[in-house]
């Protein structure tokens, strides 16, 4: 897998604030918030794309989902947030790098979860 934005980020290469790090991952601010509170979650192994990952990333794609739940502790929104994870560049991917969106401190509408985050 070549590099990314967020492997250098990972690597140190990219200067970026780590709000939480533990040994599977890294979570960072988004550059450019859909929400008040908008984190990445960013796997450490570079996997391309979720539905790249295998049965030897059981572990680790369970580490993300906790990890997730640590993070919105840590800022609060622990009670309201939305996940999302774009899977291939038709799904709204740029970053070819696994990572999860946390998103919260708005209001998000069911009806509409699949039409982008205007609602
Ligand atoms: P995706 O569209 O799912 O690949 O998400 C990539 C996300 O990375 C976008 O929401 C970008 O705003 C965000 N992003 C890109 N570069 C950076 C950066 N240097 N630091 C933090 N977030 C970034």
């Amino acid at each position: 897998m070549s590099e990314t934005i967020f492997s250098k980020i990972i690597s140190g290469e990219i200067p970026s604030e780590f709000i939480y790090e533990d040994e599977y991952c890294v979570a960072i601010h988004d550059i450019n918030p859909l929400a008040p509170v908008h984190v990445l979650v960013i796997s450490r192994k570079p996997i391309v794309k979720l539905s790249d990952a295998g049965p030897e990333d059981a572990a680790l794609l369970g580490h993300l989902m906790l990890a997730v739940g640590t993070v919105a502790k840590q800022l609060g929104v622990d009670e309201a947030f939305r996940l999302i994870v774009n899977n291939g560049e038709g799904a709204g991917m740029t970053i070819a790098h696994l990572h999860l969106h946390i998103l919260a401190g708005r209001t998000f509408s069911e009806g509409r979860m699949a039409t982008g985050l205007d609602a």
